[in-house]
């Protein structure tokens, strides 16, 4: 068994990581890192150091906002861990990149986690298009930020990503399943009056020559909607709910059930297993690309309650 502690003990942390570390056999937890979080079933230090004198781990899943993720990386790594890096798995391309040469250097795995990619129905929809012609991309992804990240000021601040905390979810399954790399043509991006970051944004891609339009809605009340749709000569396919559901040509297709972390860890394990990393920076990039170039727009301030 891979002692292995979470850094980071938000939202995410205990409701995905938690229970799939716990439900791996390969893995046992031994403690966690976070400023204010008490000890419960998990002990809680409060920094690092602290952390790895009592807890012992052979690695770690930095589940922090993503302006904390990349020190706390390369504090990990320099103390011999393997590391699991949340998504977004820093801020910027090149610091992930920084990191990737320090834990060659260290021999220790990184592994930027993309959940979306786990998908249940993501492999298959990649297997179907393999080969086909494809005609057009559409991503909706329109999600009520105040249901799903109640209370999280740091989304819309420097370094949170905004809309694009959930919208980088749907590039990374893009990226994944499509057969051509991908380049931002456009961005037009809604920033609440004094935020810093994005709350709804309409990109225009290219994948090869294949027009992709993406739609991002962190306001979004009602049916949330988490789709991709995807033109071909034999008919759309159609990924819903983030990836868990898929139809092709009207049809449902039977994809199995969704299981995103316990997947995550799956490959975590082999990859530490095998002495590997697994470093996909291609999500992010888009996204740098989409905050370098779009063209902001001021909108009506936004507050929580
Ligand atoms: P969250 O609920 O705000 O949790 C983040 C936790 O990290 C908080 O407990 C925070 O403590 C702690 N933290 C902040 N800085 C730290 C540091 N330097 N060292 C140790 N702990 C630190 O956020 P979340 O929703 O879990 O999201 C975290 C990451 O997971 C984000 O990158 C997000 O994109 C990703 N994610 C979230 C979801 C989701 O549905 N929420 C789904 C998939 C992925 P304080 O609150 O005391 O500052």
């Amino acid at each position: 068994m891979l002692p292995i502690a979470i850094v980071g003990l938000g939202k995410i942390a205990r409701d995905q990581h938690v229970p799939a570390i716990r439900a791996d056999n390969r893995f046992q937890l031994t403690g966690a890192v976070d400023p204010h979080a008490q000890s419960g079933d998990v002990p809680v230090y409060a920094d690092l150091p602290a952390m790895i004198a009592a807890a012992a781990p052979a690695a770690v899943a930095i589940c922090t906002p993503p302006f904390a993720r990349v020190a706390m990386a390369r504090e990990a790594i320099a103390a011999g861990l393997h590391v699991l890096l949340e998504k977004p798995p820093g801020l910027t391309v090149d610091e992930v990149t920084g990191l990737e040469l320090l834990a060659r250097e260290a021999g220790v795995t990184l592994f930027t986690a993309w959940h979306s990619q786990e998908a249940a129905g993501v492999d298959t929809a990649r297997d179907w298009l393999s080969g086909r012609t494809i005609e057009a991309v559409r991503v909706t992804w329109k999600e009520d930020i105040r249901v799903w990240h109640p209370g999280q000021e740091w989304i819309l601040e420097e370094g949170g990503f905004g809309v694009f905390d959930p919208g980088i979810n749907a590039l990374s399954i893009l990226t994944d399943i499509l057969p051509a790399p991908l380049a931002v043509e456009s961005a037009a991006l809604s920033v609440p009056a004094g935020r810093s970051q994005p709350i709804a944004g309409t990109l225009a891609l290219l994948s090869g020559d294949v027009p992709v339009s993406v739609e991002l809605d962190f306001l979004h009340e009602g049916v949330q909607s988490w789709d991709i749709e995807i033109d071909t000569p034999d008919g759309m396919l159609k990924l819903a709910m983030g990836g868990a559901d898929l139809t092709i040509a009207g049809e449902s297709i039977a994809v199995g059930t969704n299981v995103e972390y316990p997947r995550l860890y799956a490959r975590f394990a082999e990859l530490v297993a095998r002495g590997e990393s697994d470093v996909d920076l291609a999500p992010l990039r888009l996204v740098a690309e989409a905050l370098a170039i779009g063209v902001r727009r001021e909108v009506e301030a936004f507050a929580f309650a």
